[in-house]
């Protein structure tokens, strides 16, 4: 395979962007691939190859990379006739209405530009409507690059994970591990008067896709409402992905009082989104006093694109084919890696899908000597505590971060690249099926998952 135009570019660009790349986690090694067109399920890369694409844009790319013709003409009409104003149209009004018809939680939705956008506004809004500053959020997720949450370290020793953000911000943010029930406890009973919200994906996704343990949203949402503190999912990712189009809170059966948006809902334009209650969203400006405000916010193209996409999921067959598919692609990749990589866990649910690393694990896909009849998750792990492999299963950020992380992204990330299978290029970032996706692509990946493992 050759990069010489890839390798060209990024030299170029290495002069006029910081790292070649305008958001981190595309600088791959050695240099990134410049893609010049999507094709279905694929993309094209400068030096013409092709590769079978799980990344999607990091998610928002629920159709791949064609998208319906409704959703194509609407972009395109959009974009013709405006393409913005600075006043209301008609589409914004028929996607929050979409949105509060099938998401259990939401009442109101405001429209934003960025998942980012979305999870600051969320914060203040909880702080402006609580009267209190501090949010606790969970070790290793992730709400995009924004001061409140960019924090490592524990409940009592939270501190900036980046430079350029002061200590005094990251006082207000209690981190915890996800799925520890005696932790989020703790917190609440030392802090419970202090704390304005529980911020947290309802799956780790961002960091190898972990599953809740049973109950654990459950707690938090007892928790959070027995201080009068919000509860928040961050379903930047998972919604309308997870759980179809009632999100992860509605296959959880969990309802929190705020839940922020983007990825899917902009169908592939810049989006972010905040929804929930009534009472609770009309605290942001105009009809209440938390400021929230922004140029491109509701812009039309993006709206079109995201109203389409999801009516197109609602009339068709999207999630069936892409949870279908997901479903296969982990239960393949389990069968392979219990032959040659017993100790790493698959992962993932739906149409998300991935493979870390584990260090510890049972030396053989016998898991616990039980033969044939023990018991496992056997399409990635469920966090099912009569699981076989319960015990080595990733529990929340630290257990991912211990994976193998350099062999993903030096060794195996590279190798699928070269057999035409582009996966995200760390261990923490999740891969998705698209509607594109067939069942040859699945079995064209599973070949080159038992080749490159
Ligand atoms: C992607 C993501 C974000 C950030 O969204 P951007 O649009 O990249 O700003 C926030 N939260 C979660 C859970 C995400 O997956």
């Amino acid at each position: 395979m050759r990069h010489d135009e890839s390798r060209a570019l990024y030299d170029r660009a290495l002069s006029v962007i910081p790292g070649g790349v305008n958001s981190s986690v595309r600088a791959t090694r050695p240099y990134p691939f410049f893609i010049e067109r999507g094709d279905g399920a694929h993309v094209v890369d400068a030096d013409g190859n092709r590769y079978l694409d799980y990344v999607m844009g990091y998610g928002p790319l629920l159709y791949g990379h064609d998208m319906p013709e409704p959703v194509r003409a609407a972009v395109q009409s959009h974009a013709s006739d405006g393409p913005m104003y600075g006043a209301p149209t008609e589409v914004e009004v028929e996607l929050a209405e979409f949105v509060a018809r099938h998401v259990p939680s939401v009442e109101m939705t405001r429209f934003v530009n960025s998942g980012t956008e979305a999870t600051v506004s969320a914060v203040r809004l909880a702080r402006g409507y609580t009267g209190r500053d501090k949010i606790v959020v969970m070790q290793g997720g992730y709400h995009g690059a924004q001061e409140s949450t960019l924090v490592e370290g524990g409940p009592d020793s939270s501190r900036p994970s980046s430079p350029g953000i002061p200590a005094s911000f990251a006082e207000h943010t209690i981190p915890v591990p996800f799925n520890d029930v005696e932790a989020a406890e703790r917190v609440f009973e030392e802090r419970g008067d202090e704390i304005a919200a529980v911020l947290t994906e309802p799956i780790l996704a961002n960091t190898g896709i972990v599953l809740p343990v049973d109950g654990y949203h459950e707690r938090l949402r007892e928790l959070t409402e027995d201080h009068g503190a919000l509860l928040i999912f961050d379903e930047v990712i998972t919604g309308f992905r997870v759980g179809g189009l009632q999100c992860a809170q509605g296959r959880f059966g969990v309802t929190p009082d705020v839940t922020t948006f983007g990825k899917i809902v902009g169908g592939g334009f810049p989006v972010g989104a905040i929804g929930g209650r009534a009472e609770i969203l009309e605290e942001f400006t105009p009809s209440g006093d938390v400021f929230q405000s922004g140029t491109f916010s509701g812009h039309p193209v993006t709206m079109a694109a995201g109203y389409e996409y999801l009516k197109y999921a609602a009339e068709n067959d999207v999630y069936e084919h892409v949870n279908r598919l997901g479903e296969r692609l982990r239960t393949g990749i389990a069968d392979i890696v219990a032959d040659q990589a017993p100790s790493y866990t698959v992962v993932g649910t739906d149409s998300m899908f991935k493979t870390v690393f584990t260090r510890e694990g049972p030396d053989s896909g016998d898991v616990g000597g039980a033969g044939e009849d023990s018991h496992v998750c056997d399409a990635g792990c469920r966090q099912d505590e009569s699981c076989a492999r319960y015990d080595y299963c990733p529990k929340n950020g630290a257990d991912v971060a211990n994976a193998e992380t350099e062999r993903w992204e030096r060794i195996f990330w590279q190798e699928m690249k070269e057999k035409g299978i582009f996966l995200t290029a760390n261990q923490f970032e999740s891969q998705f099926v698209s509607y594109s996706h067939t069942d040859e692509d699945v079995e064209e990946t599973l070949e080159a998952y038992k080749e490159a493992l």
